[in-house]
């Protein structure tokens, strides 16, 4: 257990860092107001795409693709990726701007691991270069989907043709005019053992057939300008060929997915948590009420002190996912990445919950990230397999362990 920085990590992260102090927070007011306001729905600053331009032209771009994916990847490992992760969330909007977001970020993984070279030139290599945007549609309305064995929109092959018939939502990113992909889980193969009865399947978010029923709201925002949304699917044709590695897969796929994207998910976390510690710090120091700072009172001290330690220890519990994933592969860091996943929302809700109240009123309204960092946090305790789900797995491996 080392966690040693490379150079090139330690040079790259100060560069996220200044660009992150000369381009990000400086508008960090200007996103809010612009994305919180009606009018702008679903889409984005005008400074934004330029924002990007910049980044990518630094190389500070697709960060989060770890080694193995060369020649797509930047070339680092798990362990020099994560402190970039944390530096590059400290404001939540950020990671898009470094196109390491997600969904993209996941479905980017997916087709450099499993797609065929014709998918890869025509949807990969877009999304790499950050000239399109993507969804991944699994969740559906009318089953537990926290079970993705349980989904039951058809895919039915018909010829040179898959048909798709069913519904979905909670898929991010599918709204804005720049999502332009969609891989859809289905089942394909109903007859087939229980894992092998689903597929992912690319389809194109214009195909004829699709419908958005209803954008969703998230604690009563839209999450403009990616967004959540309702999707009916009735006859959605698409050619054999985009099929993403084989019917039967789509489990599998879901379960990959998950990989180097939860810790980078649990980073982010990690950074979030740390921005609301530095805000609550220099809010503690300019307060007074009562006659002191708030800085000077012992129960605002020992929820700075918690909050440290809350996030030091995930933060070193992430970077031991990260380099388990680096010596042994997904397989090897299992339980640290469901460890990740269950620590790391739980904690950056918990931080932001008590910068909010050291806040008072102003920790609760659009004048800082708190409010936002806390509703993410809370989200993603459900997202992505809730907590449950991820402690029963990590239970089970236990118990096999000590067996
Ligand atoms: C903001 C947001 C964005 C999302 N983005 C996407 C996306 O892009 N694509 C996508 O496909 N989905 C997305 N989701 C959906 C998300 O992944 C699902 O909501 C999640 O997997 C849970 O499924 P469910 O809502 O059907 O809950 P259910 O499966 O109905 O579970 C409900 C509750 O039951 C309990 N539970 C479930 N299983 C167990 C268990 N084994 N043990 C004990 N208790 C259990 C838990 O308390 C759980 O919260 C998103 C969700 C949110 C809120």
């Amino acid at each position: 257990m080392s966690f040693k920085s490379s150079k090139r990590s330690i040079e790259l992260n100060e560069q996220v860092e200044a660009f992150m102090q000369e381009h990000i927070y400086p508008r960090e007011h200007d996103w809010q107001e612009f994305t919180l306001d009606h009018n702008n729905l679903w889409k984005v600053p005008d400074w934004f795409d330029g924002l990007r331009e910049k980044a990518k032209a630094q190389g500070l771009w697709n960060l989060f693709l770890p080694d193995e994916y060369k020649p797509w990847s930047p070339g680092l490992t798990n362990v020099e990726i994560a402190p970039l992760f944390e530096t590059m969330s400290k404001i939540p909007w950020a990671q898009a701007v470094f196109n390491c977001n997600a969904p993209d970020r996941g479905n980017m993984e997916v087709l450099a691991k499993y797609g065929t070279p014709e998918q890869q030139k025509e949807w990969l290599e877009p999304l790499l270069a950050g000239d399109i945007r993507s969804a991944y549609a699994m969740t559906e309305p009318q089953v537990a989907s926290s079970d993705a064995t349980n989904m039951e929109l058809e895919i039915r092959r018909d010829g040179d043709e898959y048909v798709l018939n069913g519904r979905k939502w909670w898929t991010t990113n599918a709204i804005g005019d720049r999502c332009k992909i969609m891989l859809v889980m289905g089942r394909s193969n109903p007859d087939a053992p229980r894992h092998k009865q689903h597929s992912t399947i690319l389809v194109p978010r214009n195909a004829p057939g699709i419908k958005m029923v209803r954008a969703l709201r998230v604690f009563d925002s839209y999450h403009s300008p990616g967004g959540e949304a309702e999707f009916l699917f009735e006859d959605v044709r698409v050619p054999v060929t985009n099929m993403i590695k084989a019917e039967g897969c789509g489990f599998e796929i879901a379960q990959g997915r998950l990989g180097p994207g939860r810790f980078q998910y649990a980073m982010m976390f990690v950074g979030l948590a740390q921005r609301c510690l530095e805000l609550m710090c220099d809010r503690a120091e300019q307060r007074v009420a009562f006659g002191e700072k708030l800085s000077k009172k012992t129960s605002v001290q020992h929820e700075i002190a918690r909050s440290r330690c809350d996030i030091e220890q995930c933060r070193l519990l992430v970077m031991q996912a990260a380099e388990k994933m680096d010596e042994g592969g997904l397989e090897a860091a299992l339980p640290y990445v469901s460890m990740v996943k269950i620590v790391a929302p739980k904690m950056c809700q918990d931080v932001a919950d008590r910068a909010m109240q050291i806040f008072g009123g102003q920790g609760v309204c659009q004048d800082t990230m708190i409010p936002e960092a806390f509703t993410i946090a809370r989200f993603c305790r459900i997202a992505d397999g809730p907590d449950e789900v991820h402690m029963s797995q990590l239970g089970k491996m236990t118990i096999r362990d000590y067996k």
